[in-house]
């Protein structure tokens, strides 16, 4: 009897498990890791955030610009996602400007390069997107990644935010952040084009003056793309493309 007792114990557990696999109750790194999946067959969107005379934040020690680590770590999740069969439509891949290069008003260009990002990803037919940055805030003690989805402004519908939990609760644990942030949304103009569930992950702060060293270290930029991608591939596996 007791062997029976526990032995139904035991499937209503898994039975709870299976009705609640969302990605905040996966196991993280146990789950998955060392196991390299194919996320063979499906178009991810990657775009780096900001480029060209919109140079992003500003790191508070080194004086980096957020551009250029959006762009690296943009770099390093293109190639990891390659890497496991992804088809990746990468929205810029250098520092050139998206839309004129002799125009000379700084608002005017920056809306052309909008424009060209929205057109990349209304064009991409992609299953997901990703959208690089670095944030910043003006009490230099925060720090840590924050994952935010789409809500928007004119009738508060929202979009990606399983996605956004799934990655963000693989960043939480695979870099085994002390204070792990949760999801949160904006109402992001990137993340209306295309039928893709999407989301922004701001890495860390630029503003905190240790976290903006880290964020600029390659292995810690590595760990964070292979987290990315773990968060990615438990989406596909809980919610599918
Ligand atoms: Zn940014």
């Amino acid at each position: 009897m007791r062997k029976f007792q526990s032995v139904s114990v035991l499937w209503a557990v898994l039975a709870l498990c299976a009705v609640m696999s969302g990605c905040g109750l996966l196991h993280g790194a146990s789950e998955t890791g060392g196991e390299i999946k194919n996320l063979d067959g499906i178009t991810v969107i990657v775009d780096a955030g900001h480029g060209d005379t919109d140079v992003g934040t500003i790191g508070v020690s080194t004086g980096r610009y957020e551009k250029e680590v959006n762009l690296e770590v943009s770099k390093k999740l293109q190639a990891a996602l390659e890497a496991r069969g992804v088809r990746v439509v990468m929205t810029r891949e250098s520092d050139e400007p998206l839309g004129p290069a002799d125009e000379q008003d700084i608002e005017r260009r920056k809306e052309a390069d909008m424009q060209k990002r929205e057109e990349i990803i209304g064009g991409a037919n992609a299953h997901l997107l990703i959208s690089i940055h670095q944030n910043r805030f003006e009490d230099q003690a925060v720090r840590g990644p924050q994952v935010f989805y789409l809500r928007n402004a004119s009738d508060g519908a929202e979009y990606g935010v399983q996605f956004s939990e799934c990655l963000q609760t693989a960043i939480n644990e695979d870099l085994q952040i002390e204070k792990p942030r949760n999801i949160n949304y904006g109402n992001w103009r990137l993340l209306k084009k295309g039928d893709q569930p999407g989301a922004i992950v701001e890495c860390g702060f630029f503003s905190n003056p240790e976290e903006e060293v880290l964020l600029q270290q390659g292995e810690y930029q590595d760990r964070l793309v292979a987290a990315i991608v773990r968060g990615t591939q438990d989406y596909v596996e809980a919610y599918g493309v």
